[in-house]
């Protein structure tokens, strides 16, 4: 147990930090824990930024985190606005961007991640934006006036989600991604189609296998000379971890500061957590940076355990999920090493799983639309390296309990 003058500084007060300040208090941690975060709100819900924050239909009390007197009840001191600009870690201080220290015992990095920008003429104009934090969803909503024409750049998660959100509101969308698909980067081909014809079906307009050359005041302009007229642009082509700090200090960075299986970097008072760091992911073999609430919260959980010195949780299949229309879609697992798969449709084709399978038959991965069961038996089933028949699988008669039993 920490002495009572021991102090954790978490830097970052995103959905990682919030939950290592909660899950300390949480394990008996009885020093001081300082939340520092660059940004003027609370903690709050990043993935509604994208959804139901876009459409309006939710209100700032319901994206927060926590209630109002959360940090004040439990003890840890919220500092927000704040912006820690470097790692003293011979003095084990920090030093805000102003020249105040504050020092530390332990330090928990939770800085995240930042859209990857994208580098061509017209990206900086003030038409063109990019969607992290609640002040960049504000400024988009405010843009998404009824009968201006959205063009989104990068057909992954949140360009797709940002799509529907849009077309909740009645604005005309196209969609453009450089690869041949859409998600390319992060999920399997049928799933990829899928999301192709629902968008289709909303009246989203899809260019795949299209380079841009430049954004102008009213379009986007394409490699071919043609233009898309678009009175806002979204570039939405991925995140780079925020590891400039960890870098300065001399911490390793390989995508996402690297740590181990305690989310300890190679200095024992340091941790990164959440979408900043590169971790091992037991399952798969592999050292990777995951963005994910469910990751942040793991990792969280690994850092408080360790500075508390409990022994460490056991590790979680990673998964994910977003919401598109009516579509529900949730994945467990890295589509990783995969050998084969299962397709099950469960009562049509609006509800259904893709199990992937590894070379011994093991699930790796599971990719469930509207098919919460499947989901979950899916997870377990990759955790337990379970070896079900394909067959069954594959076959909706047969329920998910029978397979997992
Ligand atoms: P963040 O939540 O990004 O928090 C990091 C914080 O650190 C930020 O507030 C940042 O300003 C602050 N910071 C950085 N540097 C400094 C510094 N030097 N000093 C002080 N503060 C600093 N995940 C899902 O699982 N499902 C979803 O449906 C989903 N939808 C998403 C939709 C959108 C629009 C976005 C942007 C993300 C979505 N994600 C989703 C991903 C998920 O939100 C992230 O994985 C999660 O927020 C990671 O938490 P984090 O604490 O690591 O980083």
């Amino acid at each position: 147990m920490a002495a009572p003058d021991d102090t954790v500084l978490i830097v970052g007060a995103g959905h990682a930090g919030d939950a290592a300040a909660a899950h300390l208090r949480q394990y008996g941690y009885q020093g001081r824990i300082i939340l520092l975060g660059e940004e003027i709100f609370a903690p709050y819900h990043r993935p509604p930024l994208s959804k139901a924050w876009l459409k309006g239909e939710t209100d700032a009390a319901a994206l927060a985190l926590r209630g109002a007197d959360f940090y004040q009840r439990q003890n840890i001191d919220l500092r927000l606005n704040t912006r820690v600009h470097t790692i003293d870690r011979a003095r084990r201080q920090i030093v805000l961007a102003d020249g105040q220290t504050v020092p530390y015992s332990h330090l928990i990095l939770a800085t995240g991640a930042r859209p990857r920008p994208l580098a061509m003429p017209g990206a900086g104009l003030a038409h063109v934006h990019m969607l992290r934090t609640r002040s960049d969803a504000d400024r988009l909503r405010a843009a998404l006036r009824p009968g201006t024409d959205l063009a989104i750049i990068g057909g992954g998660y949140i360009g797709l989600e940002i799509a529907a959100s849009a077309r909740a509101l009645d604005i005309a969308v196209t969609v453009i991604e450089r690869e041949s698909r859409l998600l390319a980067r992060v999920a399997s081909p049928p799933l990829a189609e899928y999301f192709q014809r629902l968008h289709t079906e909303h009246g989203v307009t899809i260019r795949l296998d299209t380079q841009i050359a430049a954004i102008t005041p009213g379009a986007v302009r394409l490699a071919n000379g043609a233009e898309i007229p678009a009175g806002c642009v979204v570039i939405g082509v991925g995140a780079v971890p925020n590891t400039a700090l960890a870098e300065a200090a001399g911490l390793d960075c390989a995508n996402g500061i690297t740590v181990d299986a305690t989310a300890r970097t190679a200095d024992p008072a340091i941790f990164a957590i959440g979408d900043c760091a590169s971790r091992p992911v037991p399952r798969y073999g592999r050292q990777l940076r995951l963005e994910s609430v469910p990751n942040a919260l793991e990792m969280a959980k690994q850092a408080a355990a360790a500075i508390t010195g409990r022994a460490p949780s056991k590790p979680e299949i990673p998964w994910f999920w977003s919401d598109q229309y009516a579509a529900r879609l949730q994945i467990a697992g890295l589509l990783v090493d995969v050998a084969t798969t299962a397709y099950r449709f469960v009562s049509n084709r609006e509800k259904f799983a893709a199990f992937h399978l590894g070379a011994d038959g093991a699930p790796l991965a599971v990719e469930a639309v509207n098919a919460a069961e499947e989901f979950m038996a899916g997870r377990l089933m990759i955790a337990r390296r379970t070896l079900p028949a394909r067959a069954a699988l594959a076959d909706p008669t047969i329920p998910m309990k029978t397979i997992l039993a």
